[in-house]
């Protein structure tokens, strides 16, 4: 189980998440900011304060979100 960053934060950038991350679990990208999934301990901190509502608990990514759970995970490998 993971926190995903969706489409919301897409040339938002508010970061606010990253401050908030008790295990600096949240790392900026090109676009958007993306959660490790493997760091991420699911405490659900980061969803409260996203101004932009761009982050979702893994089993609640809306259908046309969904791609942003492998966008998150790729981020990781590279
Ligand atoms: S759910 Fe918690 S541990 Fe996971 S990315 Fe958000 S703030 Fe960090």
């Amino acid at each position: 189980m993971t926190f995903v960053i969706a489409s919301p934060c897409i040339d938002e950038k508010a970061a606010d998440c990253v401050e908030t991350c008790p295990v600096d679990a949240i790392h900026e990208g090109e676009d958007q900011y993306y959660i490790d999934p493997d760091a991420c301990i699911d405490c659900g901190a980061c969803e409260a304060v996203c101004p932009v509502a761009a982050i979702f608990q893994e089993d609640f990514l809306p259908d046309e979100e969904k791609s942003y759970l492998d966008k998150n995970r790729d981020f990781f490998k590279k």
